[in-house]
């Protein structure tokens, strides 16, 4: 396929074309040096038409149904006259491989619909990488006139910080287990969800879900210690579409709260502001090791580390030693 120029593939995707954002997407998620250069092009561009969309991250253990409600959901938000995107963030792509027939069964209604465009999370990989490539997918959807975002993470560990660092409303998916209230809302995240929604609340399950819900909602009150500051927890069915629209609405009080006090705009300055430092970590370390100097040096340098013959902060020094002397004499550029 002939490579589009950075300007006409731009175009296209402003003006909706799914081809062109299919291929933008593409671009954004390859790490290859000469499409990064053309990546920040494309985005260079598209980014003015950006940030008007509403991003929500939707957390929740493996099985807690997130890919039936973002289905539900999505579904609804189309019925609303929204344009849906769905992005997810899974450095471990164990579930489907990335494939997109995996997510066209996962998520069978909504990757039909006109009005959506569910993107599989680009498979494997580190985090920092496909946290990168979600987030960048996330502006080229949004430059398209998708106006909701919906961010997926698998429901362990550092997806879900990178996920809550990218969205306005941190949506977490509770599932109703006896006797484990807490299982699955470390502390950490707790303090970054936004909304909880406590899924499955149907046929047998209803009554066990209240519960849950109202045991929840006491644990993290206990927690704040401030019940103005408690996230709302609710009860919903992805199958039978109880409770959605009141998940929704959650979702845009949270997000009205955040605008009244002008915290929407900080939100997201705060959020460029760690993702610029993110941006360029791994700009650096990526840079480190394709250092010649470097490169040289390493297998030498670990080995004495591992015997123990060297400390490993001297160790550290020398290799940025290395690094400092590619870079005073050019053998090393910037990528
Ligand atoms: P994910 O791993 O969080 O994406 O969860 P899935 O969406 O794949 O759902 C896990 C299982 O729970 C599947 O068998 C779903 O059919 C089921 N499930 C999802 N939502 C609901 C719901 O609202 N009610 C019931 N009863 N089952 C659900």
């Amino acid at each position: 396929m002939p490579e589009l120029d950075v300007a006409e593939l731009a175009e296209r995707v402003i003006a909706g074309s799914r081809l062109h954002v299919s291929r933008a997407i593409t671009l954004v998620e390859s790490s290859h040096q000469a499409h990064r250069q053309r990546a920040r092009a494309l985005l260079e561009l598209l980014v003015p038409h950006t940030g008007r969309a509403i991003r929500v991250g939707v957390s929740g253990v493996p099985g807690a149904g997130k890919s039936t409600f973002i289905d539900a959901m999505g579904v609804r938000l189309i019925e609303k006259g929204h344009r849906v995107a769905v992005v997810a963030v899974d450095p471990s792509s164990t579930r489907t491989g990335g494939s997109i027939l995996g997510d066209r069964t996962r998520m069978g209604a909504l990757a039909t619909s006109d009005g959506a465009f569910v993107r599989p999370s680009p498979s494997g990989g580190h985090l920092g990488g496909v946290a990168r490539a979600t987030r960048e997918s996330m502006l080229v959807l949004e430059a398209a006139g998708y106006d909701v975002v919906l961010v997926e993470t698998v429901g362990v560990g550092q997806s879900e910080v990178a996920v809550s660092e990218m969205v306005d409303t941190f949506l977490m998916l509770g599932l109703a287990r006896s006797g484990d209230q807490l299982q699955g809302i470390k502390r950490g995240i707790l303090e970054r969800v936004d909304v909880v929604a406590v899924n499955k609340a149907d046929g047998d399950n209803e009554g066990a879900a209240r519960v849950y819900a109202r045991e929840l909602r006491g644990a993290m009150r206990m927690m704040t210690g401030d019940s103005a500051k408690t996230p709302p927890v609710l009860t919903c069915s992805a199958y039978t579409g109880a409770g959605l629209d009141e998940v929704w609405e959650a979702v845009l009080e949270h997000r009205q709260k955040l605008e009244e006090a002008g915290s929407l705009t900080q939100r997201r300055a705060d959020q460029q502001r760690s993702w610029l430092w993110a941006l360029t970590e791994a700009s650096v370390m990526e840079a480190l090791r394709r250092s010649p100097g470097v490169k040289q040096a390493r297998a030498e340098i670990e080995a004495q580390v591992a015997a123990g013959s060297l400390g490993a902060p001297e160790g550290s020094q020398l290799l940025i030693e290395a690094f400092a002397r590619d870079v005073a004499d050019g053998t090393w550029t910037t990528p």
